[in-house]
């Protein structure tokens, strides 16, 4: 292969310097992206990875953002077209888990989830919205999960946000193809992270079992995914849900 998937491009991770999205930034990186991305956390582990970028030539910027505050979303997606002059691809990945069952669950779980998970793909996709319309071209990803397709006992508010992001994810496609801006879900099973990390070793092996593959799967290969969706390749895939869980679902 001659050029690199993403040559030229710019893209907006949420959520990048742990996990997934750490490893989309880099794989994004890796194939030639102009890379942002925003943490909620450690500005420390966010400036790591900006050095760690420019040491290796790589044009890239972070930003203290908590992905549910909507103006920030705006503020953030301002800076990179000021920056980089474009905004090519959003990748929405920042995503948390408030797990417990539905009679113990608070409301404050509930709220939380809502708004970091689901309300945060609306503020950023809103916030790339223009650049992407006046540029003529855009690519979009939110990152669901197989919960949000199949369900969990335990994860409702997990479930119903990833879920939601699917419908938003389809009408979006449907609203901005006509200006060449397409609007995709990944939705990955069990990949090791720091999240799954939080899950009881029974019920580890419970999912792995369920798995075909028999192993987690990893935030490369999710992160491959994005850059994929992100590209020129997919120019003619919009509104999907694209599963990866090794033959779970
Ligand atoms: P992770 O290891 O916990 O990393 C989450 C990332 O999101 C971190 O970089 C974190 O930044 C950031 N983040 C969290 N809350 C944020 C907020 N309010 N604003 C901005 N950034 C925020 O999680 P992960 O496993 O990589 O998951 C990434 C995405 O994939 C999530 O949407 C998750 O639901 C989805 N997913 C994961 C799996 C899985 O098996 N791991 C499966 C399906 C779907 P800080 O470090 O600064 O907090």
């Amino acid at each position: 292969m001659s050029e690199k998937l993403l040559q030229g491009k710019t893209v907006l991770i949420t959520g990048g310097t742990r996990g997934i999205g750490e490893a989309i930034v880099h794989e994004c990186a890796a194939q030639g992206a102009r890379v942002a991305f925003t943490y909620a956390g450690s500005t420390a582990k966010a400036q790591e990875l900006e050095t760690q970028l420019a040491q290796a030539g790589v044009q890239a910027i972070s930003f203290q953002a908590d992905a549910a505050d909507f103006a920030r979303a705006q503020e953030v997606a301002d800076a990179v077209v000021e920056k980089f002059g474009t905004l090519d691809v959003l990748i929405n990945n920042a995503g948390i888990t408030r797990d417990n069952l539905l009679l113990r669950m608070g409301e404050d779980q509930w709220d939380e989830v809502l708004d970091k998970n689901l309300k945060s793909v609306f503020n950023y996709t809103k916030a790339v919205a223009k650049p992407m319309m006046k540029a003529r071209t855009g690519s979009i990803i939110n990152m669901s999960s197989v919960v949000g397709v199949n369900g969990n006992a335990g994860q409702a508010n997990y479930a119903a946000s990833k879920a939601g992001i699917l419908g938003f994810t389809k009408s979006i496609a449907k609203e901005l193809a006509s200006r060449n801006i397409r609007c995709n879900a990944v939705a990955p099973g069990f990949i090791a992270t720091e999240m799954t990390e939080q899950i009881p070793q029974a019920e580890l092996a419970k999912w792995l079992e369920n798995i075909p593959m028999k192993r987690a799967g990893t935030p490369q290969e999710v992160a491959r995914l994005c850059t994929f969706l992100g590209s020129d390749w997919s120019a003619y895939i919009t509104g999907q849900v694209i599963l990866i869980d090794g033959g779970m679902s």
